[in-house]
């Protein structure tokens, strides 16, 4: 049952051909087998799965099933989960158990998924290959013996689902962290216009960037998970009145006679990229082209200074996001002398060396002295990435870009953070407007490893979004079930 897509076992689910307890039980098995390989689950909750499941399938037989009844989901250790330890990957919150469920994870409830528990991350949702975590990297399911990485920071979000270990799972995304690992390992990762999914109870980073959204093996996939965790929230102040809704199969938008117009970025043709990720590329443009798609090249004039003015916006808001973190009201406490050296001791002993490391960035950008050198210039450049993106939307429907240079690397790469932080240059800008941009898997390299693109959008252009990665998904017939865990 694990080789079934999320759009294939809810219609099994939904004729009687299969129940949400076994397809549960399939899956805790599964995690049972491969969890500690994958080091993907932080914390599995078994018992509440099959809780979720029976539940699931009593509504069903009483004819009551909700949109997404009896999916077994796996939920990125960021979102606070009521009566569940919800760690960030920190040691901050190594025990912390939330009173309160985060918007999104009630929003998956309500619409009757089955939780199998939280995935691993970058500590605090900051790094690319999910080894800032206190509990270790993820490994990509895609030629396991290699001990390559998940990406980062949704690393054991995509570690679960390419791997068959959740049907789905949620991610968040401030800087690439839903569309980075989901191309690394063949999935779908969709980063929704800022605000259409609430904030509220997803544990901050950069709270003008976080946006959370779904990671699953199809498209379809993908915007059904996408349609539940969306709404309006009166709690997050910059959620929007504009909901996404789906409850089916996407519609074709290429080959019926419309004329779709699909930009592609002329500053990015410069930036160095794998010889296969530029072939596969092209071939996907070609395919465009075929079904009636018209190319046209649009210029996002400081698009390479988006990584730079990312690298001092996140940290300052994660400077002042993770001030809360004193030992005082939760989270680690190592007692000091007097109050202020209990801060200091708490703070040393329970952030990892990534945190530290934004939290002083932030903290000097923010500095008077640094302020108008640094911050509001990544301000002004912010506004001027936004306002050339609107232009672009003028001259173009939507706009692809490769979401990664190459192929997953070894966790063993022992990278600097200046390295790190420059595999986010596809991604970064995308969070800094606010638009959404889904990375779709565009083929095989040679090496055997998939390989992911962008479909960017206007502002809540959401569900055009999914519906061009829909067509790039059909050309691309990739078999994103790696042969290695998923017994072929
Ligand atoms: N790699 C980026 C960072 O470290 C993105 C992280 C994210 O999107 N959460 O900030």
């Amino acid at each position: 049952m694990i080789n079934l897509t999320l759009t294939e076992a809810l219609k099994k689910l939904n004729n009687g051909e299969i129940s949400a307890v076994e397809l549960t039980r399939d899956y805790l098995d599964r995690i049972e087998k491969y969890g500690a390989d994958l080091n993907c689950y932080i914390t599995v909750t078994p018992e509440r799965a099959m809780a979720d499941a029976a539940a699931s399938d009593a509504r069903r037989a009483a004819g009551a099933a909700l949109p997404l009844d009896g999916l077994p989901i796996a939920m990125k250790d960021l979102f606070a989960t009521r009566g569940i330890r919800t760690t960030a990957a920190s040691k901050m919150l190594e025990n912390f158990v939330p009173e309160y469920e985060s918007t999104v994870s009630q929003n998956l409830i309500n619409a009757g998924t089955v939780l199998l528990g939280k995935v691993n991350l970058d500590e605090f949702a900051m790094g690319t290959f999910s080894k800032t975590s206190f509990f270790g990297a993820p490994i990509n399911p895609w030629q396991m013996e290699k001990r390559l990485t998940a990406g980062g920071s949704s690393g054991g979000s995509t570690s679960a689902v390419a791997g068959g270990l959740a049907i789905a799972a949620t991610g968040t995304d401030t800087g690439g962290s839903i569309r980075f690992p989901a191309a690394i390992t063949g999935m779908v990762g969709m980063k929704p216009t800022y605000g259409l999914c609430s904030r509220w109870g997803c544990i901050a980073y950069a709270s003008s960037l976080d946006t959370p959204g779904p990671i699953a093996r199809t498209v379809d996939d993908a915007a059904l998970m996408l349609a539940a965790m969306a709404g309006h929230d009166e709690k997050d102040s910059t959620s929007a009145k504009n909901g996404f809704k789906c409850n089916g199969p996407l519609e074709a938008i290429l080959g019926n006679g419309k004329k779709l117009r699909v930009g592609v970025i002329k500053e990015f043709a410069n930036v160095e990229i794998s010889d296969d990720m530029k072939t596969l590329f092209e071939k996907r443009i070609a395919d465009l082209k075929s079904l009636g798609a018209e190319i046209v090249e649009v210029s996002i004039p400081n698009i390479l200074d988006a990584l730079a003015a990312y690298y001092i916006i996140a940290p300052a808001e994660a400077s002042s996001n993770l001030a809360r973190y004193d030992g005082m009201r939760y989270g680690l406490r190592v007692e000091g002398n007097d109050i202020y050296d209990t801060f200091d001791k708490s703070r040393a002993a329970g952030f990892g060396d990534e945190v530290k490391r934004r939290m002083i960035i932030g903290t000097a950008v923010l500095s008077s002295e640094s302020y108008d050198v640094y911050f509001m210039q990544a301000a002004r450049v912010r506004r001027l990435i936004s306002d050339a993106f609107n232009a672009a939307f003028k001259k173009c429907d939507l706009i692809v870009c490769p979401s990664s240079a190459g192929t997953a690397m070894s966790l063993a790469s022992d990278l600097k953070p200046l390295e790190y932080y420059a595999l986010d240059l596809f991604t970064v800008a995308m969070n800094l407007v606010g638009i959404p941009a889904c990375s779709v898997p565009c083929g095989l390299a040679q090496n055997g490893l998939p390989l992911g693109m962008q479909v960017i959008g206007a502002r809540f252009d959401d569900m055009r979004v999914l519906q061009l990665a829909k067509h790039i998904e059909s050309a691309a017939n990739i078999d994103n079930r790696p042969t290695t865990i998923m017994g072929k």
